[in-house]
């Protein structure tokens, strides 16, 4: 199944990645959820969606093969921290780190029930 979002593949910006960082590309954020649009279920090949969960930031696969929520954190610290290795991001304040991961990352592909168990697919 392909759900892809056409926000994320269409608009400028995917071409010139060096200059990525630029404040036109920066958009701020207030959603609380970092890997909204990013963050696809490895098993069913689907969008995972936000899911607050007795107070908690979750994510939840929608069609339901997770018995247990994600937690929201765990990922997005892993996946910030992957993005590091991969751009020089210090200093980058967090309402605009959705938007910074949007411009690196097609897709984050949560494999097991684990947060450190995810494939990143970059953008090249
Ligand atoms: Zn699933």
């Amino acid at each position: 199944m392909n759900a892809t979002r056409p926000s994320l593949i269409s608009g400028g910006s995917l071409c010139g990645r060096a200059a990525a960082w630029g404040r036109r590309h920066m958009a701020a954020s207030t959603d609380p959820y970092l890997l909204r649009t990013l963050l696809w279920c490895g098993r069913c090949d689907v969008p995972m969606h936000p899911h607050p969960h007795c107070g908690e930031r979750t994510y939840k696969c929608p069609l339901g093969c997770r018995k247990v929520p994600l937690s929201a954190e765990a990922i997005e610290a892993v996946t910030w921290t992957a993005a590091e290795r991969r751009a020089t991001l210090s200093g980058i304040a967090p309402p605009f780190r959705k938007s910074v991961l949007e411009q690196l990352l097609v897709k984050v592909i949560l494999r097991a029930n684990a947060p450190d168990d995810l494939r990143y697919i970059w953008r090249t």
